[in-house]
């Protein structure tokens, strides 16, 4: 199957989070078809190329979100034409997964000079909380380094923010509105401290820029002739790696006279310093010598310290949009710069070893 088969094939398959199995069975056969082991924990699938140290996983995933409105094509009937794919999940991230099963096959079937092995990962419920990921990491062996592979039009990401979401719930005094002045009025409060929010900003980061609070949801009130008593906002704040997520908690509760509290903050902002082998290596394979900073979260956050970047074909903007496409010479670059990305990465890592 050539590449531009193989992602009309993956893409035709439904994966809305939680019904990858299919797809995965759809993969596996694949693989399985060509000689390559396959791994398989719940609907994830991961397979190795090469062997030795060090090893370089290649994260991507299966599922897509449920297709939204809008849509002049049927999102799950892609069909080719003038180059492009469209169809969704096409871009994000079945574009990437297409482009590494080529490079598996152009690693195995030309392998590098230098010793290494590349684990190729496609996790289930990217796109709900990363549970697929989180339940594959600890079967994956030693990991030296990583590579998220999400569309960013094959750039370089090495930091990427994080999410901090906030409740703030404002209390009043109920009364009737007529005699208002009896009560406190929390959505008052609440419209106070959001005129705040909207003019807080933290430090920014190098590549990533400012970060400030976004305001998301409001409830408040109950019956349209009372003083409302209580008044309730969610706050989500795309954090980055030179923030400290405490200080930002502080400043905002400091600031709102609503009482604040942490609904998730399992989402870290992320960050990879120049230095790593795996950010020269996938500079080089970019033909590039800048990194970039990425605003969406990613299963980049469950890696821990493993020196990690994130880049893939596809354009982060067609993602969770109707008529999400692909372009077949964005895959085809994507699938040599998997390749040389492992290949420089082990090269790199070849060198330095020597020089221990
Ligand atoms: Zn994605």
């Amino acid at each position: 199957m050539d590449l531009a088969a193989l992602l009309q094939s993956l893409v035709a398959i439904p994966s809305v989070s939680g019904s990858e199995g299919a797809l995965a069975d759809h993969i596996s056969a694949l693989l399985t078809a060509k000689g390559v082991r396959v791994n398989r924990q719940g609907h994830s699938l991961w397979f190795e190329v090469g062997e030795g140290a060090p090893r370089l996983l290649f994260l991507s995933h299966l599922d897509t979100i449920p297709p939204c409105e809008g849509w002049t094509t049927d999102p799950l009937n892609p069909q080719w034409e003038n180059g492009r794919i469209h169809g969704l999940g096409a871009n994000d991230a079945k574009g990437c997964v297409a482009s590494l099963i080529m490079a598996s096959r152009a690693l195995s079937a030309q392998p590098s000079e230098d010793a290494g092995t590349a684990i190729f990962a496609f996790a289930a419920e990217e796109e709900t909380e990363g549970k697929g990921t989180q339940a594959m990491l600890p079967h994956l062996g030693n990991i030296d380094a990583a590579v998220v592979c999400e569309p960013t039009s094959l750039q370089v990401c090495t930091a990427q923010r994080g999410r901090l979401v906030l409740k703030c719930s404002a209390k009043g005094t109920a009364a009737h509105a007529a005699h208002a002045r009896l009560g406190e009025n929390a959505i008052h409060t609440a419209a106070r401290d959001i005129a705040k929010l909207e003019s807080l900003s933290f430090e920014p980061h190098a590549l990533l820029g400012v970060t400030r609070p976004v305001v998301t949801t409001i409830q408040g009130g109950r019956v349209r002739n009372q003083v409302p008593d209580h008044c309730e906002f969610f706050v989500d704040i795309r954090t980055t790696p030179n923030l400290k997520e405490e200080e930002v908690l502080r400043t905002i509760a400091g600031e709102l006279e609503s009482a604040v509290t942490v609904v998730s903050s399992e989402y870290c902002p992320t960050a990879t310093h120049p230095s790593e082998p795996i950010v020269r290596a996938a500079l080089v394979a970019s033909n590039t010598t800048s990194s970039v900073g990425s605003n969406t979260t990613s299963d980049w956050v469950f890696l821990g310290d493993i020196p990690a970047v994130k880049a893939g074909p596809g354009d982060t903007h067609r993602s969770h949009r109707p008529d999400e496409w692909v372009s077949l010479n964005e895959l085809k670059a994507g699938t040599v710069f998997y390749t040389n990305l492992a290949k420089a990465y082990y090269r790199i890592k070849s060198t330095e070893d020597v020089h221990v």
